[in-house]
């Protein structure tokens, strides 16, 4: 099918972008199209004006920093998911990022699709809100009232819904470093790699010596919103503290009992997974 008629605009500045979002209730930002062109074309969006961001300097920076309260990573609207997976020193600084963007669509989508996009397009089908919202970072919005932080807990408010308001920008996400001592793990149930996750589990888990004193899982589609689990207390059986939480969705592409059966399979796995990699990390890291 082909779009209704919209306006166009590619502004070549932040300022400009802003006001002419403030000024068109029915415009949406288009980033790297890779949901809303395809929601355009089946014509389940309708905006009067798409406003394209990709002309706007500044933006397209992948920065990693390993010191102080600031140690992450600062991905701008503008970075390409290839971009993001192929940044070696973000993949260090936290490997979960590098872990899940390999399970994101296929090498063409993230050569196109922006990870800040994914993050405010919200789908509770996608990898990266849920791994911001594990690793407890936020994302930045730009609005003709001014900037703003929104925490990952705050920011995906249902299916497909952000709390971004309508005349916001979201210009840079922050996903916090690994702890030395933390490891991480992720892994995913796709029909085919690159398709969307019947279910995906992530986990970060944080030793105290050789005491895990932390660990949280994140789920992909098994809820409407990304879901995450603190199981620092139910290390034996994290599937069930996870399923006592989670609300498995059924549609399509997999029945509730099936995702719950995929919680089974994957949390321990992951759980696993992610405990060796923090005892790797802390191996490296203290002396013998
Ligand atoms: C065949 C296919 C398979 C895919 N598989 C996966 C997958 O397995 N996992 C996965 O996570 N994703 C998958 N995707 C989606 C892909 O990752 C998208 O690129 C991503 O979800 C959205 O990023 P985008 O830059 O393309 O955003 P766009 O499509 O441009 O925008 C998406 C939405 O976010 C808004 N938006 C985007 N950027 C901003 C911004 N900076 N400020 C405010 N609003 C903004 C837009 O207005 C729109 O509402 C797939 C896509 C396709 C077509």
């Amino acid at each position: 099918m082909k779009p209704a008629p919209f306006a166009y605009l590619r502004p070549t500045g932040l300022e400009e972008a802003l006001a002419a979002l403030a000024k068109e209730p029915g415009a949406k930002v288009l980033a790297g199209g890779q949901s809303l062109v395809p929601l355009l074309s089946m014509r389940l969006a309708a905006p009067s004006m798409l406003i394209d961001i990709n002309a706007l300097p500044d933006l397209g920076h992948v920065t990693a920093s390993r010191e102080g309260d600031g140690a992450g990573v600062r991905v701008g609207a503008l970075a390409r998911h290839a971009h993001v997976l192929a940044d070696t020193a973000a993949g260090e600084v936290q490997p979960l990022l590098a872990l899940a963007l390999s399970h994101v669509a296929h090498p063409t989508i993230r050569n196109r699709g922006t990870t800040v996009g994914s993050l405010v397009h919200a789908d509770a089908a996608a990898e990266m809100p849920m791994v911001l919202r594990l690793l407890e970072g936020s994302v930045d919005v730009a609005s003709v009232r001014g900037r703003r932080t929104i925490p990952a807990a705050e920011l995906f408010a249902g299916p497909l819904e952000s709390t971004l308001a309508h005349d916001e920008i979201a210009v840079e996400a922050f996903f916090p470093a690994l702890p030395a001592t933390a490891g991480v793990a992720f892994q995913e149930i796709a029909r085919r790699h690159g398709d969307y996750a019947l279910v995906g589990v992530a986990a970060v888990v944080e030793l105290d010596g050789d005491t895990v004193a932390r660990a949280r899982m994140g789920f992909v589609s098994v809820s409407d919103v990304p879901v995450v689990v603190d199981v620092t207390d139910a290390l034996d059986d994290p599937a069930a503290k996870a399923l006592a939480e989670l609300e498995p969705a059924e549609d399509i592409h997999a029945t509730a009992a099936y995702r719950a059966h995929l919680v089974k399979v994957l949390a321990p796995r992951v759980l696993a997974a992610a405990t060796d990699h923090a005892r790797t990390r802390a191996g490296e890291v203290t002396p013998a």
